[in-house]
């Protein structure tokens, strides 16, 4: 049996708010709000979050895979995937890749692991879809969309909703588009295309699918699929036909908005955590054509650990304090430029302690080090170390909170933080209130952007109150 054997969310805690968006630009604004990503975010760190907490309690060493879909990935060459995969600390003989342009692409990548684990090239393949979506101010569309990374665990142990049967068409089709060099995508004519390219396609995917598994739509428990918005959502519900119980809420619309390729993945966690044991769950994901699943939630779903995580991380919520700050953070206004000093050779030297954060044991006395170091400060002891992990939640030790440093979000928190397990780790905090920082606050480490110097992106860790 091959299908899903875990999940996981990240939802930036951020919110622009309808309020925030009326008082900068007139207007009412509405009631709704979306998910925005902090300035330290992007479609590489949301990926990492959303598969952290896929393989919390999960053996990071069985993993055989990991796919990375995304219409926003900062790098457009160089392997995104495989910095997140070095950001999880996942064994190195693995087979990684990047899924783009389209937002069916997180299905693609999906499938292409049920297809993976299928032929017997991993027990298991991790699949994150991430996508951090930019409107142009003022535009209503600025709303609508959001910032959001699903992640999905593909294996044949513990499955909780095994893949019965996928089907996947392919049409050209010009909806939502953007070229090289763009920061927006184009919709135009959007009621037309909605009704008269995505609709049928949703429809034909859908009896496609049903045909080849020997089903009609009143066998079918959940019917997930996308649309550009709630109201499409809500529109396309009475032509698809399927009875009215099996739709899923537009709750994610109005909550995060629209986030792309995340959207279709996040859409069936939330229909997995209410899922009973034998439910059929029709999955439908458009781009550029259909990719179109039937899976069957297993008698493991009641007990999986993470039911429920999507809920928690849709509450966590905080309204970003100014639409001008929301500007910022996406880079649509000018801002001081710090050109900080960055080197790839000590990048690709320190990987392991940089990205994997590997730290060093002493073997004479068993002293923890992070960053690794070739003395040891107890016993004096020179090149006697082994290779360490660092532990990933802490408290803090000492801070100070830094008003000169230009940043979209100031002030930069600057903390040591004693690491469970041993060592300290030195750093900024992030998605902290600075009212809130304090001594002995509980802090996770978190794989966010510090900064970009020479033309690339450093990333690294900072602490993210729990
Ligand atoms: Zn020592």
């Amino acid at each position: 049996m091959v299908g899903i054997t875990g999940y996981g969310v990240h939802i930036p805690s951020y919110r622009l708010t309808g309020q925030a968006v009326g008082a900068a630009w007139g207007g009412p604004g509405g009631k709704t709000e979306r998910a925005v990503a902090n300035y330290d975010e992007d479609a590489v760190t949301m990926a990492w979050a959303a598969l952290d907490s896929c393989l919390a309690g999960k053996p990071r060493g069985e993993v055989g895979g990991i796919y990375l879909a995304s219409t926003s990935l900062p790098y457009l060459e160089m392997g995104n995937s495989a910095l997140v995969a070095s950001a999880l600390d996942l064994a190195r003989d693995i087979h990684s890749a990047d899924f783009a342009g389209s937002l069916r692409a997180g299905a693609s990548a999906f499938l292409s692991a049920v297809n993976g684990v299928k032929a017997g090239m991993a027990k298991s393949i991790l699949v994150a879809v991430s996508d951090l979506r930019q409107a142009e101010p003022g535009s209503p569309a600025e709303l609508e969309v959001g910032d959001a990374a699903g992640g999905l665990m593909v294996g044949s142990d513990n499955v909780i909703a095994e893949i019965k049967e996928t089907i996947s068409l392919t049409r050209e089709m010009v909806d939502v588009w953007r070229r090289e060099g763009e920061i927006y995508p184009h919709e135009e004519d959007a009621r037309f295309i909605r009704e008269n390219a995505i609709l049928p396609l949703l429809k034909e995917a859908a009896e496609k699918l049903l045909k080849k598994a020997g089903l009609t739509k009143d066998k079918i428990n959940k019917v997930v699929y996308t649309a550009p918005d709630a109201r499409t959502s809500q529109t396309f519900q009475k032509s698809l036909g399927f009875p009215e119980t099996s739709y899923p809420a537009v709750e994610l619309y109005q909550k995060i908005g629209n986030v792309g390729a995340a959207l279709p993945v996040l859409l069936l966690i939330q229909a997995l955590e209410t899922a009973k044991p034998g439910d059929r769950i029709l999955w439908l994901a458009y781009g550029g054509g259909c990719d179109a699943f039937l899976l069957e939630a297993t008698d493991k779903i009641g007990s999986f650990p993470n039911r429920g995580i999507l809920a928690q991380a849709l509450e966590s919520r905080r309204a970003i304090s100014s639409y001008g700050k929301f500007l910022q953070f996406r880079g649509n206004l000018p801002a001081e430029k710090v050109n900080p000093y960055t080197s790839t050779i000590i990048l690709n030297r320190e990987e392991s302690a940089i990205i994997r954060l590997h730290g060093v044991r002493c073997q004479n006395c068993g002293e923890r080090y992070f960053p690794p170091r070739r003395i040891c400060k107890k016993c004096r002891a020179k090149d006697k170390f082994e290779d360490w992990k660092l532990g990933r939640r802490g408290k803090i030790y000492t801070l100070t909170k830094d008003h000169l440093p230009p940043t979209p979000d100031p002030p930069v928190i600057m903390a040591s933080a004693d690491i469970e397990g041993g060592g300290r780790f030195y750093g900024q905090m992030a998605d902290c209130d600075p009212a809130k920082a304090e001594i002995g606050m509980e802090v996770e480490l978190t794989f966010r952007r510090l900064h970009e110097g020479s033309g690339f992106i450093n990333y690294f860790w900072k602490m993210r109150p729990i």
